[in-house]
């Protein structure tokens, strides 16, 4: 496994084309606007070394042979499936943000069984590709981007009616040694902390939609491929001198669009190329493991806002107040609920065709779609408890200054125990989480990420076996054999 040190010169060393907020970036890792991100994903490989968290961070590997680590593991039963959720949810605790690196291990778990399928039903050798890649993931343990999200242009309209053909990535030439596309992926959770791209298709897609049904690997400074760096909220308070403001100090995560213009990638590193009758299947599968994931990383930034309420309770002097106890009770509740889904989703997991498994469907997009409200309550009551004064506060520079420093720390202190600077730090924590860049992860992404609500419902909708119920309902009105 990689050490931290390791990790960081592995991306060091990728020479790509990376624009942030109007600037080509040369070295992502030292940049304040994308070091937080990295640190979290590098708190992957640091925990990996830590032996009180071997059993979550690291696993076996049948295919290795050897210990790698767990974000690039293939779920071998449903105690790797829990352990997952419990591994998402410890890093949601120490990063207190996205730690980017679960979409890569959901859609390393998906291609395991969606090649092995599709190698069933067209005899392709999809899967035996796609175990060579995998073994060097693991191997040379690697970070993926999981790239599915396209830019979808009218989405009424499938990817061949689209008025600009790119809107959805697609295969624009073929040759002897592979295949070209051309197309973009949005929204992509951790771009530049990884080593590969993997896309995958987004969505259902039918016949005539054949090149955009494409599923492939490239080194993330592959030729033709280049990034750009998406804002959150409050993001430039990281470029100001000492960074206080900004709330979560440390850690942090980002998205990015991902552009390929005309890229090559070549057979071995396809893993599906037009068999458009697995795109649901496809989908379900990663929507289904990622959506679980969320019962993991969100409880455990969830934790921290919780922590960092309580901490403001007592920083105010009131954290004996039943209503604010109340509060904390029902912040919890809601935190442990959806923890408890993302669990379930996991007990209750299956094996498939190609061996490793699966998440239960229902259950876990019961948990997303808790995820898409639940961190907002919770939210809400932080700010409740917090009070007003989280977006009323001086900036740090007026702390400093040397005229009023004195007056601030005065006026602003809570209780006589806590000094006044730590009370603001805490304020501009609960701030981050709930307002500022952290609220773009805990918050908008808690809505959107891994899929919209709606899509949510359309799948449970599909799972919730209506008719069973209805017949269950109808047999009660029969006298019991008996
Ligand atoms: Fe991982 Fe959660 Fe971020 Fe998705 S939102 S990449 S599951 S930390
Ligand atoms: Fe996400």
């Amino acid at each position: 496994m990689k050490s931290v040190r390791d990790y960081k010169e592995s991306l060091e060393k990728l020479s790509r084309k990376v624009y942030a907020m109007g600037k080509l970036v040369d070295n992502t890792v030292e940049h304040p606007l994308v070091q937080p991100s990295w640190r979290s994903v590098a708190l992957s490989y640091d925990l990996a070394e830590h032996e009180e968290h071997e059993d979550l961070m690291t696993a076996y590997s049948p295919l290795t042979g050897g210990t790698i680590n767990r974000f690039t593991h293939i779920q071998q039963d449903r105690e790797d499936l829990t352990r997952k959720i419990k591994m998402l949810r410890l890093m949601g605790q120490r990063t207190g943000s996205c730690f980017q690196r679960c979409a890569g291990l959901d859609c390393i778990n998906t291609l395991y069984s969606v090649t092995h399928d599709i190698d069933n039903a067209h005899g392709t050798s999809y899967h035996r590709r796609f175990l060579d890649f995998l073994f060097r993931v693991q191997s040379e343990d690697l970070v993926c981007d999981a790239a599915m999200t396209d830019p979808k242009g009218n989405r009424r309209l499938p990817p061949y009616q689209q008025h600009d053909p790119d809107l959805y990535l697609r295969v624009v030439d073929r040759n002897n040694e592979g295949i070209i596309v051309r197309g973009a992926k949005a929204h992509q959770t951790g771009a530049l902390n990884s080593h590969y791209i993997v896309a995958l298709p987004t969505t259902m897609m039918g016949e005539k939609d054949r090149d955009y049904v494409v599923s492939f690997a490239v080194p993330a400074d592959a030729p033709g491929v280049s990034f750009v760096y998406g804002r959150q909220p409050s993001d430039t308070r990281r470029l100001e001198e000492g960074g206080k403001d900004a709330g979560n100090l440390y850690f942090g995560g980002h998205e990015a669009l991902i552009i390929f213009e005309d890229v090559f990638v070549p057979h071995e590193l396809i893993f599906m190329d037009g068999e458009y009758e697995f795109t649901p299947v496809l989908v379900e599968r990663f929507a289904s493991y990622h959506r679980a994931s969320y019962g993991g990383c969100k409880v455990g930034v969830g934790d921290v806002l919780i922590g960092a309420t309580g901490c403001m309770a007592r920083y105010h002097g009131i954290e004996k107040s039943s209503h604010v106890r109340d509060k904390l009770v029902e912040m919890n509740y809601l935190n442990e609920t959806l923890y408890s889904c993302g669990l379930a989703s996991s007990c209750a997991g299956t094996q498939l065709a190609s061996g490793n498994y699966f998440v239960d469907p229902l259950l876990a997009n019961v948990c997303k779609l808790n995820v898409t409200r639940l961190p907002f309550e919770i939210a809400r009551l932080a700010q409740d408890i917090c009070g007003g004064i989280m977006v009323t506060l001086p900036s740090d520079q007026d702390f400093q200054h040397p005229q009023i420093s004195e007056l601030l720390k005065k006026y602003y202190q809570g209780i006589e125990e806590i000094d006044t600077a730590t009370k603001v730090q805490m304020i501009r924590l609960v701030e981050n989480l709930t307002l500022g860049s952290g609220a773009s992860a805990y918050l908008t992404e808690s809505v959107h990420g891994a899929g919209s609500p709606q899509a949510q419902r359309i799948m449970i909708e599909r799972n919730m076996n209506l008719e069973h119920k209805m017949e269950l309902a109808r047999s009660l009105l029969q006298a019991p054999p008996f």
